[in-house]
């Protein structure tokens, strides 16, 4: 499944340091979470995405010789690689930078996707979670002593006690619930009204992806299943997670949703489907995939 939305472009190669070729590259310059583009009119056509009211008809990176036409000082610049020999770099904007020139916007990723070219899209989500621990590991956790970014790996390192820190991402378990002629969707309290998606969970220290499954489908709507197959994998950058998506099948217990995590969770006939979530997410690949199955089986 190639064309996931983040999954890192077949032709890019990470790097931490540069070649110094000196030549133009892309530059991935955030301001909070939001992204600058080069970006055309709102689209007339709808986002297709709950979460997104509209979106650019189109939007580019800047293609810069070096961060020097940036018109601030960036908070932060790191170099991300090569895409298809193009170097790539992410830069933090600071929060009081004045507004882009015309013509120039920052744009949230959710409102990007399917506009900005998808390898870049993907860098996008990548640049952002690398800038996020860069800003967040600027000191040492365990003796509080400034870190300094090793140039030969991406860590950053105490010159104190010699703690490393990597880039973080937690793995997170989804999990779609399948009996039949029905799936198991839920909604959180801050889904969009009338959507609702598959469940998911973050892994726990000393559990394998399948107890994570099991426990979280427990907790959060009291069922228990069984024959967990894996579907896929999607980085995820809000803000620094890889979702690991499953199917299982129900074995037991009725639906109980679990006080404040689940507002409302039921089983769906696959042919009266509610609100899902946006194809930027393996949720909706996912619930997509098993549906499809599912009515072919039953058709
Ligand atoms: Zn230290």
């Amino acid at each position: 499944m190639n064309d996931m939305p983040f999954t890192s472009p077949a032709d890019f190669a990470a790097a931490v340091a540069p070649d110094d070729t000196g030549a133009p590259g892309f530059w991935f310059v955030f301001q909070a979470d939001r992204l600058l583009v080069e970006l055309g009119p709102p689209s007339p056509h709808p986002s297709g995405d709950l979460r997104v009211p509209s979106r650019p008809s189109w939007a580019r990176l800047p293609l810069l010789k070096n961060n020097n036409p940036l018109w601030f000082e960036p908070a932060r610049t790191l170099y991300l690689g090569r895409l298809a020999g193009t170097d790539c770099w992410a830069a933090e904007a600071p929060r009081q930078a004045e507004a882009p020139p015309p013509g120039w916007g920052w744009e949230g990723l959710r409102a990007l996707f399917s506009v900005l070219e998808d390898a870049h899209f993907a860098l996008a989500g990548r640049a952002i979670q690398l800038l996020d621990w860069d800003r967040n590991h600027r000191f040492c956790g365990r003796c509080g002593a400034p870190t300094e970014a090793k140039t030969e790996e991406r860590s950053r390192a105490c010159p104190q006690c010699r703690l490393a820190a990597y880039p973080r991402i937690s793995p997170a378990v989804m999990a779609l619930v399948r009996r039949e002629g029905e799936i198991l969707l839920g909604r959180s309290p801050h889904f969009p009204p009338g959507m609702y998606s598959a469940l998911a969970g973050f892994a726990e220290p000393g559990e394998t992806l399948e107890q994570c499954l099991e426990r979280e489908v427990e907790e959060e709507v009291g069922v228990r299943v069984s024959r967990i197959r894996y579907f896929a994998s999607q980085p995820w950058p809000f803000p620094n997670s890889l979702m690991i998506a499953f199917v299982c099948d129900w074995v037991s217990g009725e639906i109980r949703p679990q006080a404040g995590e689940i507002e409302d969770a039921k089983w769906f006939n696959v042919l009266q489907l509610p609100k899902l979530p946006s194809k930027i997410s393996i949720a909706r690949r996912l619930i997509d995939s098993v549906v499809g199955e599912m009515q072919a089986k039953h058709a």
